[in-house]
């Protein structure tokens, strides 16, 4: 027994310290082979990955579930009991194809019950009278219990109210590896204490072999949220160390062209060209890429803002600067239709061709896409905006000082990395990440950790504010009908938008057809009604967007193909059925389809009044508030439009309960590698001894572009 209890903070007084036990761990014996009777048992340890003791040792529980004598079992209860067998034998079954089933007394000091194997005659053998064995089960009455899991153990006791619950699989049960665990405690002392002393005290965390075991047995409630904090925090350590070493040695690896002196152009646009003033983010996000640019090394900065924030303003920005070093700037975007609006955007934004600029995607016609190249290899077109087209082998730039990476998620690394050997003279581009996904703060440090960020939260001025109501009752919805009227009437439009039916397409496309017959001869009988969904032909789509835009149709019904790509600043209601359906960030996507033109604008969104979602949408109108909203609601791994960012995922910790923790190992990450970026400070070489252990070689690599 340790000799104060684990993660308690009082002293060890003199008696306490003569009495503790040495302990000499050798983490070697960790890699052991971890035995495991049978072949089926074998299986599903390797299913899930339990190879050595170590690997056993590591295989958290999922949570805690009952244990009990015999004597204190209830009728109907679930729970793991250790008993002695008394007797055991086998019995056929008259049913045809069905195995001996086996049946037992067990029994331990304050009961005996009844036991009945299925299907596996051979434990006759393997639980001969005298075996210690930890069941779980269900309790029935007249002193059965049904078998769920069974395991021999060298326990004479549960000797607790509660037990491990483990994440198992077939052939291994959750009471099989409880008892492989028991029978590996021993060598939770040879677990390797990876946190270098001061920060462990400064930070007053337990230890991490005192920890793994609290996490398995626990001596209270208390002692599990101590246990899991500690290995959250190691997690959290080593997720951002190796983002934080990843940035280090990128830059050690890469020299990009100092842009630092020529500013007429810039200077020019910005004074004389822009058609409005800059926001004060959108300011601070044009200071912080000038600080990237005049730097040898490659930038490396996430602009994160919602669509319609200005970020292609800061692109331009950025690759203006490179044109006036007599450099080019290259913008890429993942689909054609993207591309095709930011060159439009960058177009407007530069009244009178201040630069020339060329779109390359892959239906340029090849006559064009011929001349675009020569004049990107010769230098005479300095501004190019495209798609996957741009990182082709044909395709070479004459000077690339600044690459732009719009939703850069959805690139490969491979072809990130294609861009950046794009550059120029051994030295690569400075490079604008995009992405108009909110992502709150902890999700983007565990993700995006070795990249700088900017966030534009502030949409430009001349954005109108939007009223959100959830509506309920039949006298609302009535209410909702008269007001899209009364906005028709003034000669807005407006968007009904229907629910979402996740099973199938073709459903919600019934669905919204449905709908739009209904308003059509009903409450909006009298204006032109059109409809949109995913299983209408492309040309049929086209023209109901396009009379839509154009201001012929007055209402759009429409399934959530709406999400994007619509902008009719003139439409000012959106009324969204079954609106709990949607997620948050779906929400706030939709009814940024509102509020974009001179005119105040509405969303009703019909729900129930209770919806924690509901209620969010109609407080909040920034994304980055509602992405943490949705965060809180939610937890990370299910946060919509976050998981194909490939936010890490974590065994332990818990984002955003662990937040702080996050911020915590972030703040100590950054002071480590600081001062040792190669972890070979002796203090530091457990730390990266486990980097290597979970990350391997490719920890190492440096990120490209
Ligand atoms: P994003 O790329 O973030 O979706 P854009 O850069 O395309 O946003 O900007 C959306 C629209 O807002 C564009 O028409 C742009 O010209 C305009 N815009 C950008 N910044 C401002 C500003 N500071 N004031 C007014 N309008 C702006
Ligand atoms: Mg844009």
């Amino acid at each position: 027994m340790p000799p104060v209890s684990f993660a308690d903070s009082a002293p060890f007084d003199g008696d306490a310290l003569r009495d503790a036990a040495l302990r000499y761990p050798r983490p070697s014996r960790l890699a052991l082979p971890l035995r495991v009777d049978g072949a089926k048992a074998e299986h599903g340890a390797s299913v899930l990955g339990l190879h050595t003791v170590g690997d056993l040792l590591e295989h958290l529980p999922r949570d805690r579930r009952d244990a009990r004598a015999i004597g204190d079992l209830v009728a109907g209860e679930t729970a793991t009991v250790v008993v002695e067998v008394k007797s055991i034998a086998s019995r056929s079954v008259r049913r045809r194809g069905m195995r001996p089933l086996v049946e037992a007394t067990v029994a331990d000091a304050t009961g005996a019950m009844k036991v009945a194997f299925f299907n596996q005659p051979w434990l006759v053998q393997r639980y001969p009278v005298g075996t210690r064995l930890m069941l779980h089960g269900k309790y029935q009455s007249r002193s059965r219990f049904g078998v769920q899991g069974h395991a021999p153990t060298g326990e004479a006791a549960t000797g607790s109210d509660a037990v491990a619950h483990y994440p198992a699989t077939e052939g291994l049960s959750s009471t099989q590896i409880l008892a492989l665990v028991q029978r590996e405690a021993a060598r939770f002392g040879d677990v390797v204490e990876p946190l270098p002393v001061a920060l462990r005290l400064h930070e007053r965390l337990p230890d991490r072999p005192g920890a793994l075991r609290a996490a398995h047995f626990p001596a209270s409630e208390a002692d599990v949220e101590a246990a899991r904090r500690r290995l959250a925090f190691d997690e959290l350590l080593l997720v951002q160390l190796a983002l934080l070493r990843r940035r280090r040695r990128r830059r050690a690896g890469a020299r990009a062209p100092v842009l630092d002196d020529q500013r007429s152009l810039t200077s020019r646009w910005l004074s004389d060209m822009l058609p409005f003033p800059l926001t004060r983010d959108q300011t601070l996000a044009l200071e912080a890429v000038d600080e990237d640019i005049a730097q040898a090394v490659p930038m490396q900065r996430l602009l994160m803002g919602e669509v319609g924030s200005g970020k292609t303003v800061i692109a331009l920005y950025a690759m203006l600067r490179a044109v006036e070093h007599d450099m080019q700037g290259a913008m890429m975007a993942p689909t054609e239709t993207l591309a095709e609006q930011h060159f439009a955007t960058i177009q407007a934004l530069m009244p009178g061709e201040l630069v020339r600029a060329g779109l390359l995607t892959g239906s340029t016609p090849a006559r064009r896409r011929a001349d675009l190249l020569a004049k990107l290899a010769s230098g005479e077109l300095s501004l190019v905006v495209g798609t996957h087209a741009l990182i082709e082998d044909a395709v070479g730039f004459a000077r690339l000082g600044v690459a732009v990476v719009d939703e850069q998620h959805r690139f490969g690394v491979r072809q990130r990395a294609a861009l950046d050997a794009k550059g120029y003279g051994g030295e690569s581009p400075h490079v604008l990440h995009m992405t108009a996904t909110p992502i709150p703060r902890t999700l983007a440090l565990s993700n995006y950790g070795d990249l700088d960020f900017t966030v534009l939260r502030e949409l430009p001025r001349g954005r109108q504010p939007i009223e959100t109501f959830v509506c309920s009752t039949d006298r609302e919805r009535a209410r909702a009908y008269d007001r899209i009227r009364e906005e028709l009437r003034a000669g807005r439009q407006a968007f009904v938008v229907c629910p979402l039916v996740e099973e199938s397409e073709a459903l919600q496309a019934r669905a919204a057809t449905a709908e739009f017959e209904r308003l059509r001869t009903g409450e909006l009988a009298g204006w032109e009604v059109v409809l949109l969904h995913g299983q209408m032909r492309p040309a049929a789509k086209q023209a109901a967007m396009a009379s839509f835009a154009a201001g012929e149709a007055h209402v759009l019904v429409a399934t959530s193909v709406i999400e994007v790509g619509i902008d009719v600043p003139n439409a000012t209601v959106m009324l969204v059925e079954n609106a709990e359906r949607y997620g948050i960030s779906q929400l706030h996507q939709l009814r940024g389809r509102i509020g974009r033109g001179a005119h105040a604008s509405l969303c009703l969104l019909f729900g129930p009044k209770d919806s924690p979602r509901l209620r969010a949408l109609a407080a909040d109108s920034d994304g980055f508030a509602l992405a943490e909203v949705d965060l809180g609601l939610r937890g990370e791994g299910e946060l919509i439009g976050t998981r194909q960012h490939g936010i890490a995922q974590y065994r332990v910790a818990e984002l955003p309960r662990d937040a702080e923790l996050l911020e915590r190992a972030r703040l100590h990450a950054d002071r480590i590698i600081d001062c040792d970026p190669d972890l070979e400070d002796p203090d530091h070489e457990l730390l990266a001894d486990a980097l290597t252990r979970i990350y391997g070689a490719e920890a190492a690599a440096p990120i490209r572009a």
